[in-house]
């Protein structure tokens, strides 16, 4: 029987132990904390049984993933709730530009926009499951819809801040840009367009669904097919150096390319080992779950009934904002992401008090205090928010890093995603799984496709170890 070692236990982690357990090799799963899921932890962390995602909150990816969509995760609990509307993009005008899983219903709503919004994402949202064939997985190589590709392609190359001046109204311009800005780059840089045009073509098709019972629901469901499959798994054990890991066929790393080269040394070719030392970092995540008596007073309406909130303003106000993040300065007004996943999941809130769940996007390594920048933002859109609080809890950048030492400085995305690494992975190759050491693979969310729980990274680098084993079997 062939033997495998994963080291990290994140979806992309847990999506590899599954995919080559259910091949019939016998998978060790070694996780540096006490329990598995990564970015996909949730927790009571505030009031007795008020239930916070720590990190991945909304899954249009996840629902979307061939991989995932192919366990029937259903079988071991895991369920997909969705919100009434999707994303929300208040104003200080007291309009907003509205999101919901409906490319139709978005456009209905958008007025001048509308035809623009299904011109844009139409297509790609109706042929999004062709799409994700090609890519949810390495970019340079014969695509399998070529057309379809190419349709999708053309825009992906722009400036977010240039694909923006496709709509007119400013609630259109928000509305996208917000969703660009999820990639941590600043609008103005060539590529940056392609991360929001990703996320709305798989949110039209799958909806910005929530897990019931909170994000570690997934990785639950993942432990427990593995474990059927006869994998194991191992917590507390933080890999540093190549002597902790067992002898086994092949090895996977769901972990940051620079952890890599460390544990690795002298083994990893010269080349690989710099490209993973000189891996870029993108900014950073500074979040604040808050128990919230009563809901967010939001003054517009929709965002009542809105899974995501994006607070931050006018479609220029948040292109600066990302700007002075990525100097490396604290803009007093940062960008904050608001996941109000309990009103499509009630199980997660107790009585009236509801788990509020938010980052706001900072310098990576940035060593301040952002949570009264977050509760005055979320003020601005919901005067009254601040009465409203009843406990909070804080991760900063630090913290976050030492929460999963993939997430340096904060980064959650796990690497700055420029041209090169969202295109390429960590080096310039064709195999952005392959470390150049036989049999030894990395699969985070730093490789192609990037970051979301699908596991597709996991998959993908699974692909390659299975094949191995075949030859070397
Ligand atoms: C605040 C926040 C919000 C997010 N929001 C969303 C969202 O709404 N939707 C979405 O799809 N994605 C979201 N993400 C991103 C998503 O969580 C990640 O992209 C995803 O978890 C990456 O999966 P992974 O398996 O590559 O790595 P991770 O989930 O980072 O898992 C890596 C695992 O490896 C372990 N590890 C690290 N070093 C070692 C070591 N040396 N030895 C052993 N184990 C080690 C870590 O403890 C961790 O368990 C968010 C992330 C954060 C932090």
């Amino acid at each position: 029987m062939s033997t495998a070692t994963v080291v990290g236990g994140g979806p992309n982690g847990l999506a590899a132990a599954v995919a080559l357990a259910s091949e019939g090799v016998a998978v060790t799963v070694l996780e540096a904390a006490d329990e598995v899921g990564g970015g996909t932890r949730s927790s009571e962390a505030i009031v007795p049984g008020l239930l916070h995602d720590h990190c991945s909150a909304i899954h249009p990816m996840a629902v979307g993933s061939e991989f995932l969509g192919g366990l029937g995760l259903d079988r071991y609990g895991l369920s997909w709730l969705q919100p009434q509307i999707d994303c929300v993009h208040p104003l200080d005008s007291g309009k907003a530009g509205v999101l919901l899983k409906s490319v139709e219903a978005t456009a209905a709503g958008l007025g001048k926009d509308g035809p623009r919004w299904r011109m844009a994402f139409g297509q790609p949202s109706a042929r999004f499951d062709a799409l994700s064939e090609d890519i949810m997985r390495p970019l340079l190589r014969v695509p399998r819809h070529p057309l379809t590709l190419a349709r999708f392609g053309a825009p992906t190359v722009l400036p977010g801040s240039a694909f923006a001046r496709l709509f007119r109204t400013e609630e259109g311009r928000a509305l996208y840009g917000g969703i660009a800005a999820h990639a941590f780059r600043p609008l103005h840089y060539p590529m940056s367009a392609a991360v929001g045009l990703g996320i709305i073509a798989a949110g039209h098709r799958y909806g910005w669904a929530v897990a019931k019972g909170g994000s570690q629901s997934i990785a639950n469901a993942l432990v427990a097919l593995l474990t059927d499959l006869g994998g194991k798994i191992e917590t507390g054990i933080k890999v540093e150096s190549v002597s902790q890991l067992p002898r086994t066929d092949v090895t996977l790393f769901d972990l940051d390319p620079a952890a890599v080269a460390n544990i690795l040394g002298g083994r990893l070719p010269g080349r690989v080992s710099r490209a993973y030392k000189r891996f870029r970092r993108g900014p950073g995540a500074f979040k604040v779950d808050f128990a919230v008596e009563g809901g967010v007073p939001w003054t517009n309406g929709y965002a009542k009934h809105a899974g995501t909130v994006h607070v931050v303003g006018s479609f220029d106000e948040l292109a600066a904002t990302e700007r002075e993040i990525h100097a490396g300065r604290m803009p007093e007004r940062p960008f904050v992401l608001v996941g109000q996943q309990y009103l499509a999941d009630p199980s997660r809130s107790v009585g009236d008090i509801h788990p509020l769940w938010t980052y706001a996007h900072v310098p990576n390594g940035y060593s301040g205090d952002a949570t009264e920048a977050i509760i005055a933002q979320i003020e601005r859109f919901a005067p009254g928010f601040r009465e409203q609080i009843v406990g909070m809890a804080v991760r900063s950048t630090t913290e976050m890093s030492v929460y999963n030492p993939n997430y340096v400085g904060g980064d959650i995305m796990t690497g700055a995603k420029d041209i090169r690494q969202l295109i390429f992975g960590p080096r310039i190759t064709l195999s952005p799984y392959k470390t150049g050491v036989p049999g030894v693979y990395i699969c985070s969310a730093a490789t192609p496709p990037g970051p979301g729980a699908h596991g597709m990274c996991g998959a993908n680098a699974a692909k390659l170890a299975l094949a191995y084993l075949q030859r070397h079997g």
